[in-house]
Protein backbone atom coordinates (compact mmCIF):
# COMPACT_ATOMS: atom_id res chain seq x y z
CA UNK A 1 0.00 0.00 0.00
CA UNK A 2 1.74 3.50 -0.36
CA UNK A 3 2.31 5.73 1.62
CA UNK A 4 -0.26 8.09 1.51
CA UNK A 5 -3.09 5.47 1.71
CA UNK A 6 -1.26 4.45 5.05
CA UNK A 7 -1.79 7.58 6.24
CA UNK A 8 -5.21 7.87 5.92
CA UNK A 9 -5.22 4.30 7.48
CA UNK A 10 -4.01 6.03 10.38
CA UNK A 11 -7.60 7.93 11.00
CA UNK A 12 -9.18 5.09 11.45
CA UNK A 13 -9.75 3.13 14.88
CA UNK A 14 -9.60 -0.64 13.15
CA UNK A 15 -9.77 -2.37 10.02
CA UNK A 16 -13.21 -4.12 9.56
CA UNK A 17 -12.79 -5.48 6.14
CA UNK A 18 -9.73 -6.02 4.51
CA UNK A 19 -9.17 -4.99 0.34
CA UNK A 20 -9.05 -9.30 0.37
CA UNK A 21 -11.73 -9.89 1.90
CA UNK A 22 -13.87 -7.85 0.52
CA UNK A 23 -12.73 -8.96 -3.27
CA UNK A 24 -13.26 -12.46 -2.51
CA UNK A 25 -16.78 -11.29 -1.35
CA UNK A 26 -17.73 -9.39 -4.30
CA UNK A 27 -16.74 -12.05 -6.05
CA UNK A 28 -18.89 -14.57 -4.56
CA UNK A 29 -21.79 -12.09 -5.10
CA UNK A 30 -21.02 -11.89 -8.97
CA UNK A 31 -21.18 -15.44 -9.37
CA UNK A 32 -24.10 -15.74 -7.42
CA UNK A 33 -25.76 -13.18 -10.11
CA UNK A 34 -24.48 -14.82 -13.00
CA UNK A 35 -25.98 -17.81 -12.04
CA UNK A 36 -29.59 -16.63 -11.09
CA UNK A 37 -29.81 -14.18 -14.06
CA UNK A 38 -27.93 -16.02 -16.46
CA UNK A 39 -30.35 -15.52 -19.65
CA UNK A 40 -31.52 -11.78 -18.65
CA UNK A 41 -30.44 -8.77 -19.90
CA UNK A 42 -29.90 -6.89 -16.14
CA UNK A 43 -30.77 -3.02 -15.67
CA UNK A 44 -28.81 -1.80 -12.69
CA UNK A 45 -29.84 0.91 -10.15
CA UNK A 46 -26.84 2.26 -8.49
CA UNK A 47 -26.82 4.19 -5.71
CA UNK A 48 -23.82 6.93 -5.46
CA UNK A 49 -21.78 7.69 -4.08
CA UNK A 50 -21.25 5.42 -1.41
CA UNK A 51 -21.61 2.25 -4.01
CA UNK A 52 -19.17 3.56 -6.63
CA UNK A 53 -16.33 1.02 -5.75
CA UNK A 54 -18.71 -1.86 -5.05
CA UNK A 55 -20.39 -1.74 -8.56
CA UNK A 56 -17.56 -1.00 -10.35
CA UNK A 57 -16.06 -4.37 -8.81
CA UNK A 58 -19.57 -6.36 -9.12
CA UNK A 59 -20.15 -5.16 -12.27
CA UNK A 60 -16.69 -6.09 -13.52
CA UNK A 61 -17.01 -9.53 -12.88
CA UNK A 62 -21.04 -9.84 -14.50
CA UNK A 63 -21.04 -11.96 -17.65
CA UNK A 64 -24.75 -10.99 -18.83
CA UNK A 65 -25.94 -8.08 -20.20
CA UNK A 66 -25.54 -4.96 -18.59
CA UNK A 67 -27.49 -1.78 -18.32
CA UNK A 68 -26.98 0.89 -15.57
CA UNK A 69 -28.25 3.84 -14.71
CA UNK A 70 -26.74 5.66 -11.40
CA UNK A 71 -28.92 7.75 -8.70
CA UNK A 72 -27.78 9.89 -5.77
CA UNK A 73 -29.81 9.41 -2.75
CA UNK A 74 -28.75 11.36 0.18
CA UNK A 75 -29.70 10.66 4.41
CA UNK A 76 -26.88 11.64 6.21
CA UNK A 77 -25.71 15.37 4.74
CA UNK A 78 -22.45 14.75 5.29
CA UNK A 79 -22.72 13.19 9.45
CA UNK A 80 -22.71 9.59 10.98
CA UNK A 81 -26.18 9.70 11.55
CA UNK A 82 -29.53 9.77 9.01
CA UNK A 83 -31.63 12.39 9.22
CA UNK A 84 -34.76 10.28 8.41
CA UNK A 85 -35.19 12.12 5.02
CA UNK A 86 -34.35 10.63 1.95
CA UNK A 87 -33.11 12.92 -0.90
CA UNK A 88 -33.00 11.44 -3.79
CA UNK A 89 -31.89 12.71 -7.66
CA UNK A 90 -33.27 10.65 -9.74
CA UNK A 91 -32.17 10.81 -13.47
CA UNK A 92 -34.85 11.86 -16.14
CA UNK A 93 -35.79 9.38 -18.94
CA UNK A 94 -34.97 6.09 -16.60
CA UNK A 95 -37.67 3.93 -17.75
CA UNK A 96 -37.64 0.53 -15.99
CA UNK A 97 -40.89 -1.07 -16.53
CA UNK A 98 -40.54 -4.64 -17.96
CA UNK A 99 -36.75 -4.60 -17.12
CA UNK A 100 -34.90 -6.84 -14.70
CA UNK A 101 -33.68 -4.38 -12.19
CA UNK A 102 -31.06 -4.95 -10.21
CA UNK A 103 -31.01 -2.63 -7.14
CA UNK A 104 -27.28 -1.71 -5.53
CA UNK A 105 -26.40 -0.07 -2.90
CA UNK A 106 -22.92 0.37 -0.02
CA UNK A 107 -25.20 -0.23 3.48
CA UNK A 108 -28.49 -0.97 4.48
CA UNK A 109 -28.96 0.56 8.04
CA UNK A 110 -32.69 1.72 8.76
CA UNK A 111 -33.94 0.39 5.68
CA UNK A 112 -35.12 3.97 4.42
CA UNK A 113 -33.41 4.79 1.81
CA UNK A 114 -33.63 1.50 0.01
CA UNK A 115 -37.71 1.19 0.85
CA UNK A 116 -38.26 4.58 -0.53
CA UNK A 117 -36.18 3.76 -4.11
CA UNK A 118 -37.92 0.20 -4.03
CA UNK A 119 -41.25 1.82 -4.34
CA UNK A 120 -40.42 4.40 -7.23
CA UNK A 121 -39.02 1.21 -8.79
CA UNK A 122 -41.33 -0.81 -8.20
CA UNK A 123 -44.37 1.96 -9.24
CA UNK A 124 -42.91 1.73 -13.01
CA UNK A 125 -43.73 -1.69 -13.12
CA UNK A 126 -40.02 -3.94 -13.55
CA UNK A 127 -40.41 -7.73 -15.00
CA UNK A 128 -38.16 -8.11 -11.42
CA UNK A 129 -36.28 -6.06 -8.57
CA UNK A 130 -33.69 -7.62 -6.92
CA UNK A 131 -31.57 -6.00 -4.06
CA UNK A 132 -28.23 -6.28 -3.17
CA UNK A 133 -25.83 -4.27 -0.70
CA UNK A 134 -22.23 -4.85 -0.08
CA UNK A 135 -22.70 -4.25 3.93
CA UNK A 136 -26.15 -4.82 6.16
CA UNK A 137 -26.23 -3.40 9.55
CA UNK A 138 -27.29 -5.74 12.50
CA UNK A 139 -30.24 -2.97 13.73
CA UNK A 140 -33.68 -2.85 14.10
CA UNK A 141 -34.78 -1.20 10.41
CA UNK A 142 -37.61 1.35 10.32
CA UNK A 143 -38.45 -0.15 7.48
CA UNK A 144 -38.49 -3.77 5.79
CA UNK A 145 -36.63 -3.44 2.85
CA UNK A 146 -36.68 -7.23 0.46
CA UNK A 147 -32.99 -8.03 0.25
CA UNK A 148 -31.80 -10.98 -1.61
CA UNK A 149 -28.09 -11.05 -0.86
CA UNK A 150 -25.49 -8.78 1.52
CA UNK A 151 -21.89 -8.94 1.52
CA UNK A 152 -21.04 -8.54 4.96
CA UNK A 153 -23.62 -8.30 8.33
CA UNK A 154 -21.85 -5.81 9.93
CA UNK A 155 -22.23 -4.06 13.58
CA UNK A 156 -23.78 -1.10 14.31
CA UNK A 157 -21.20 1.36 13.88
CA UNK A 158 -20.09 3.51 11.62
CA UNK A 159 -17.76 2.74 8.67
CA UNK A 160 -15.94 4.29 5.93
CA UNK A 161 -13.53 3.53 3.02
CA UNK A 162 -14.19 1.44 0.05
CA UNK A 163 -16.36 4.34 -1.24
CA UNK A 164 -17.86 5.03 2.09
CA UNK A 165 -17.51 8.71 3.64
CA UNK A 166 -17.16 10.37 6.45
CA UNK A 167 -18.01 14.79 5.66
CA UNK A 168 -16.75 13.71 2.21
CA UNK A 169 -13.67 11.95 2.72
CA UNK A 170 -11.95 8.41 3.35
CA UNK A 171 -14.29 7.00 0.38
CA UNK A 172 -10.93 5.99 -1.11
CA UNK A 173 -9.24 3.81 1.08
CA UNK A 174 -9.39 -0.07 -0.05
CA UNK A 175 -10.58 -1.25 3.30
CA UNK A 176 -13.53 -0.60 5.13
CA UNK A 177 -12.78 0.09 8.52
CA UNK A 178 -14.12 2.14 11.77
CA UNK A 179 -13.32 6.05 12.24
CA UNK A 180 -10.94 6.57 15.56
CA UNK A 181 -13.05 9.04 17.27
CA UNK A 182 -10.57 11.31 18.02
CA UNK A 183 -9.54 11.91 14.53
CA UNK A 184 -9.52 13.12 11.61
CA UNK A 185 -7.01 15.42 11.49
P1 LIG B 1 -30.56 3.91 5.56
O1 LIG B 1 -31.47 4.76 4.72
O2 LIG B 1 -30.74 2.42 5.35
O3 LIG B 1 -30.58 4.30 7.00
O4 LIG B 1 -29.10 4.29 5.18
C1 LIG B 1 -28.58 3.93 4.03
C2 LIG B 1 -27.52 4.91 3.56
O5 LIG B 1 -26.88 5.62 4.63
C3 LIG B 1 -26.44 4.13 2.90
O6 LIG B 1 -26.70 4.08 1.52
C4 LIG B 1 -25.20 4.92 3.19
O7 LIG B 1 -25.02 5.87 2.18
C5 LIG B 1 -25.49 5.66 4.47
N1 LIG B 1 -24.87 4.96 5.61
C6 LIG B 1 -25.46 4.14 6.50
N2 LIG B 1 -24.58 3.70 7.41
C7 LIG B 1 -23.39 4.25 7.07
C8 LIG B 1 -22.07 4.15 7.61
O8 LIG B 1 -21.79 3.45 8.60
N3 LIG B 1 -21.11 4.84 6.96
C9 LIG B 1 -21.33 5.62 5.87
N4 LIG B 1 -20.31 6.26 5.33
N5 LIG B 1 -22.57 5.74 5.33
C10 LIG B 1 -23.58 5.06 5.93
MG1 LIG C 1 -25.86 5.55 0.29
Amino acid sequence: MSSSVTGVIHDLERILLSPEEIHTRVQAMAARLNVELAGKVVTVVALMDGALFFVADLLRQLEIPVRMHTLSASSYQGGTATTGEVKVNWPAGVDLRGQDVLLLDDILDTGLTLSVISERILAQQPASLRTCVLLSKRRQRLRDVPLDDAGFEIDDEFVVGYGMDYMGRFRNLPCIGILNPNKPS
